[in-house]
């Protein structure tokens, strides 16, 4: 999708601080860190919520690499949150589909 942030990150237009790249997937550091570790982690596909999402691979992989993540960041063992924020009420900002890596403190629960 042409005016869509990450799908121009996932073609290499944007260069954003990337931590992880396969053909399927990126991975690259949030610009506004909420934790001292932010990492966001994005199909190369368009997809724009997830609502949209029907590749049940798909998920698995974007899952499971932000559980690769968080141990190669050295997260794992002290713990993690992932985060899908979904349109208005999740507080949804970029209308690419995106799983937030937060670790590094404590986390605070409820979310706001
Ligand atoms: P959302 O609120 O949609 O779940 O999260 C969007 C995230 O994208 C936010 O955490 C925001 O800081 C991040 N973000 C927005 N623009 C950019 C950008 O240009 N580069 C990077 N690396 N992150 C961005
Ligand atoms: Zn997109």
């Amino acid at each position: 999708m042409t005016d869509c942030l990450f799908c121009k990150m996932a073609a290499g237009d944007i260069q954003p601080d990337i931590v992880h790249e396969d053909q399927e997937i990126l991975a690259f550091r949030d610009i506004n860190p909420r934790a001292p570790v932010h990492i966001l982690i994005i199909p190369k596909t368009h997809v724009p919520t997830l609502n949209d999402l029907d590749d049940v691979q798909m998920a698995g992989r974007l899952l499971l690499t932000a559980a690769e993540l968080a141990k190669q960041q050295g997260l794992a063992e002290d713990g993690y949150r992932t985060v899908i924020n979904c349109n208005a009420h999740g507080g949804q900002e970029v209308f690419h589909l995106h799983v937030h890596l937060l670790g590094g403190r404590q986390l605070t629960w409820p979310p706001g």
